[in-house]
């Protein structure tokens, strides 16, 4: 972690008042964005006004989704001392329009038991992206899940069928059904889903502090709910379930309810390629 240092916002000791604050942030500062700050054990955070989680050595995650607003505040507040308040400029995303056609229409307009299903499903995923445990994997440094050609970006506003519909909050990577997924980070297994409606084979692990990473379309899921899991290791595989039009994985990254872009965090794709593991095999 914080190999990527912004200059901008690096304030290794910021004074404030008699007091150095010290606060680090690593990351991108665009919409989408997660970033990972240090400050000194003991020291709160506020995003915004809001507490944010602290863990006991003074890290932490803030998260900034597809449409946020692009000021911030963050605010350092020592256990005694002046605080430290920074602006946060988030810089703006150019998202691209994406027109997917040859899914199955029943995925794009959906009948009445389908609705309910798809319901019943949404509030499953949204309980375990809300999970706050202590973990502290979110530190560490991500990894592709899968490498291989990237074959759809996060935010795109999709057409499917020609028809408008939510934005994709995913990274995608085309790879053959069955190619291993791994996790890009530790974690425990928060959901384990055989066959959602739109995302099919669905696995979500939580990476700690309201940070976890879901992958969706699996064709098959080699972990369990409540399971422990190392970076690295191989977790399901990939597929072309639900609502895809051939394998491929899609990658999401959330903080608590914002769904963010794992590209903020994983090493940067090389030729419209992820590098990551299994990118070859066939
Ligand atoms: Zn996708």
């Amino acid at each position: 972690m914080f190999r990527k240092i912004l200059a901008t916002l690096c304030l290794a000791c910021v004074a404030a008042g008699a007091v150095a604050v010290e606060l680090e942030l690593d990351g991108q500062l665009t919409q989408g964005a997660l970033i990972r700050g240090q400050t000194a054990p003991g020291n709160q955070v506020l995003l915004n006004g809001e507490p944010v989680k602290v863990t006991e050595q003074g890290l932490f995650a803030i998260g900034f989704g597809r449409d946020a607003a692009l000021e911030h505040e963050l605010e350092i507040v020592p256990e005694d001392g002046q605080p430290l308040m920074r602006k946060l400029k988030l810089s703006p995303r150019d998202y691209e329009i994406q027109r997917v056609e040859g899914v199955p229409q029943r995925t794009v307009t959906p009948d009445e038991s389908s609705l309910a299903r798809i319901r019943e499903e949404a509030a499953q995923v949204r309980q375990a992206r809300a999970t706050d445990s202590a973990r502290t994997d979110f530190t560490g440094d991500f990894i592709w899940p899968v490498g291989g050609r990237i074959s759809g970006v996060y935010g795109s506003q999709r057409f499917y069928n020609g028809e408008p519909r939510t934005p994709h909050y995913g990274i995608d990577v085309a790879r053959p059904a069955g190619t291993p997924v791994v996790a890009p980070a530790g974690g425990v297994v928060t959901l384990a889903h055989p066959d959602m409606f739109y995302s099919g084979g669905t696995l979500l692990i939580d990476h700690g502090f309201g940070v976890s990473s879901t992958f969706l379309h699996l064709s098959e899921i080699l972990v369990e709910e409540g399971q422990e899991v190392s970076q690295g290791e191989n977790v399901a595989r990939v597929g072309a379930t639900g609502r895809a039009t051939g394998p491929h994985l899609d990658w999401r990254i959330n903080w608590y309810g914002e769904r963010l872009d794992p590209v903020t965090v994983a090493p940067p794709i090389v030729d419209g390629h992820a590098p990551g593991p299994n990118a070859e095999q066939e």
